[in-house]
């Protein structure tokens, strides 16, 4: 069994450590800063053993060089083709590797180029078949990253080949954007009632201070528009032709929102 949990830091980042049932040695994502998680395994007794990172931003990976002081047998899995100039100390992956982590986890690794050119997805998978999915700026919960580097359809591409993953999939995005997502997919979709039953329980979840996330593949089909564009009515509601222009339609308003 694995599980995933939500270190909060920054202003509304997540890290996110994925731990298995009997196992001291866990995985972090994105560690955009350490002594939050530093501070997460020395209560908990854990060992770090990888450290996955899905693309360059400063947010995704400042507390890296720390936490490979910390820990120097610690595995990295970086994206290939820095930009930027900037070169990452870590197994260069394009999409496409598959490793074993952990107790037999296969760890896949999935190119998913948009928010950065270079931006990968990791489809964490345990000997039961449960799937979690850690896609840094890529998918967010009711919504999707920036586009900074690719093209609208890159992006979209993406996101399809995130969709297309078992509708069971644990969702594990970097960002707790949830609550100003719900209220633009609101206006994209007045009429889904999922929208309004999820914004009740992210409201309830966000009072307490608690993660929206992580989420499931399935209840983002439900209520995220940018997972929602291949749907014809809602194209024909915003007059758009195809999945791809309802998409970037939707992203540009997305943009100014
Ligand atoms: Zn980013």
């Amino acid at each position: 069994m694995l599980q995933p949990i939500a270190i909060p830091v920054l202003q509304d980042n997540y890290i996110w450590l994925i731990r298995q049932a009997d196992n001291k040695a866990v995985i972090a994502v994105d560690p955009g800063t350490s002594a939050e998680l530093l501070q997460y395994l020395a209560e908990n007794d854990l060992h770090l053993t990888q450290i996955l990172i899905t693309h360059q931003h400063g947010d995704h990976i400042d507390g890296l060089e720390t936490l490979i002081k910390h820990w120097p047998q610690v595995e990295v899995l970086v994206p290939a083709l820095p930009f930027h100039g900037e070169k990452l100390a870590g197994t260069a992956c394009h999409g496409g590797e598959s490793f074993s982590f952990l107790n037999k986890v296969r760890v896949s690794v999935l190119a998913v180029p948009g928010h950065t050119l270079n931006h990968l997805a990791y489809l964490l998978t345990d000997a039961s078949g449960q799937n979690i999915l850690c896609c840094g700026d890529t998918l967010f919960s009711a919504g999707c990253g920036r586009i900074f580097e690719g093209t609208a359809a890159q992006m979209y591409d993406s996101l399809q080949k995130i969709n297309n993953l078992p509708a069971e999939t644990v969702i594990c995005p970097t960002h707790e954007y949830t609550l100003s997502n719900l209220n633009f997919a609101r206006v994209v979709e007045p009429d889904n009632q999922n929208i309004i039953k999820q914004m009740d329980i992210v409201t309830a979840l966000r009072a307490q201070n608690l993660p929206s996330l992580p989420v499931t593949l399935a209840a983002e089909r439900s209520y995220n528009p940018f997972l929602r564009c291949e749907n014809s009515a809602l194209q024909q509601r915003w007059q758009q032709s195809s999945g791809l222009n309802l998409f970037s339609f939707l992203r540009n308003w997305k943009n100014n929102f």
